[in-house]
C-alpha cells in the first residue's frame, strides 16, 4: 500500500493574469542521455559539472523557458559539463488555462521525495521520474534549480547553510531575499538537499524566478541560469549577461527558516491579507486555525510563500527570521 500523500491541489483559477503558457517541448525529449528530456552539453575541457533543472514542479513554467533559450540560443559551456533536465514533463503537459495550479504534480509533490527511503520503492509517477534522474543528481557538482511562486513576490534564492553555498550566492549579487536553511530541519526531501548531500566541491540553489504565470520570470530565470554558469567560470565571453527579469526589491536581504507549518483544519486563516514577507513581531497574531491562535514565534517573523487556500494536513507557510539589521 502507498503511503504517499496524494497531490492536492486548489482547482481554482490563479488570481494572477496567466501571460505565460506551456510550449510543445517534445523537440526536446531526445537528448543526448540515456533518459528523456535531458541534455548534457560537454566542452570536452576539464570543468565543473553542472546541472540546471526545471519543471520539478510541472506549472512553472519559466524554468523549462529558460532551458529552451539555453539550448536554441547554442549557449554552451567553456569548459566543464552543462547538464539540462526537464523534470516533470507529464504534470507540464496536463497544463490547463482554467486550472493552472493543477498541474503542479500527478501523484505527490516532486520537490519532497529525495529520500533513500523513498527512492528504493518508487510508486508514483514522480518518484519513478526522480529514480531516473537521480545519477544526474548525484554526480553534479553543482544544481541550480528553478522554481516559481503561486504569489506574486519578489523572486528568491534558496539554500543549505553550509559548505559554499552562502559565499556563491552572495558573489551573485542577487537583488532579492535570500532564504537559507539547516540541511536536517527544514523539508526532507528536497532534490537540492539531496545534492547538497552528496557534493564536495559544489553548491545547490533553488532560484524562485516570480509568479508562475507572470511574463518577467522567463528572463528571472534565464537571468540565473547563465549567471550560475558564468559564476563557475564556464561562459562564453561573447554571452551577454542579461538584467534580472524585475527592479530590485525591498525585501531583499537574508532570512533564517525557522520551521513549516502546516495547516490542522480547512478553517486555517491568516490574520490578514497576506502574500509573502510580511513582518511579524513575537508574540503578533498571524492566523488562526479553527480556534486555535497563531502567534509570530520570533522577532522578524517573515511569512514565506503562504499557501492559497489552505489544505488540512498540508504545508501553509514557512516561517523564517530576518537577519539583516533593519533599516530604521
Ligand atoms: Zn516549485
Amino acid at each position: 500500500m502507498s503511503t504517499v500523500p496524494p497531490c492536492r491541489f486548489s482547482i481554482a483559477a490563479s488570481d494572477a493574469p496567466v501571460e505565460l503558457l506551456p510550449v510543445d517541448i517534445s523537440p526536446y525529449r531526445q537528448g543526448n542521455c540515456a533518459v528523456d528530456y535531458v541534455h548534457r552539453l560537454d566542452s570536452g575541457v576539464a570543468g565543473p559539472e553542472l546541472v540546471i533543472t526545471a519543471l520539478i514542479h510541472g506549472n512553472e513554467i519559466c524554468g523549462a523557458n529558460a532551458l529552451i533559450h539555453i539550448l536554441e540560443q547554442g549557449i554552451r559551456p567553456v569548459r566543464g559539463a552543462l547538464t539540462l533536465i526537464f523534470a516533470n514533463v507529464k504534470a507540464y503537459q496536463q497544463f490547463d488555462p482554467q486550472r493552472p495550479f493543477a498541474s503542479r504534480c500527478i501523484d505527490e509533490d516532486m520537490n519532497r521525495l529525495w529520500l533513500d527511503q523513498r527512492l528504493q520503492q518508487p510508486d508514483t509517477q514522480e518518484s519513478h521520474r526522480a529514480l531516473e534522474l537521480l545519477p544526474y543528481i548525484r554526480s553534479a557538482d553543482s544544481l541550480l534549480d528553478l522554481h516559481s511562486t503561486t504569489h506574486p513576490v519578489a523572486p528568491m534564492l534558496i539554500y543549505p547553510d553550509r559548505g559554499r553555498n552562502p559565499g556563491f550566492a552572495d558573489r551573485l549579487e542577487y537583488p532579492f531575499p535570500h532564504l537559507i536553511y539547516d540541511l536536517d530541519s527544514y523539508h526532507t526531501g528536497l532534490m537540492i538537499s539531496e545534492h547538497e548531500r552528496h557534493t564536495r566541491s559544489g553548491v545547490s540553489l533553488v532560484a524562485e524566478c516570480g509568479q508562475h504565470f507572470a511574463r518577467a520570470t522567463t528572463q528571472q530565470a534565464i537571468s540565473s541560469a547563465l549567471r550560475f554558469i558564468y559564476l563557475h567560470g564556464m561562459l562564453s565571453p561573447q554571452v551577454e549577461l542579461p538584467d534580472w527579469g524585475y527592479a530590485a526589491d525591498s525585501h531583499a536581504g537574508h532570512y533564517r527558516i525557522d520551521r513549516v507549518l502546516q495547516a490542522a483544519t480547512d478553517q486555517f486563516r491568516f490574520a490578514e491579507q497576506v502574500q509573502g514577507f510580511e513582518l511579524y513581531n513575537k508574540g503578533d497574531l498571524i492566523a488562526t486555525d479553527d480556534q486555535q491562535l497563531i502567534a509570530a514565534p520570533f522577532d522578524n517573523c517573515a511569512l514565506i510563500m503562504p499557501a492559497r487556500v489552505p489544505i488540512a494536513g498540508e504545508e501553509v507557510v514557512t516561517l523564517a527570521q530576518r537577519t539583516d539589521k533593519q533599516p530604521e
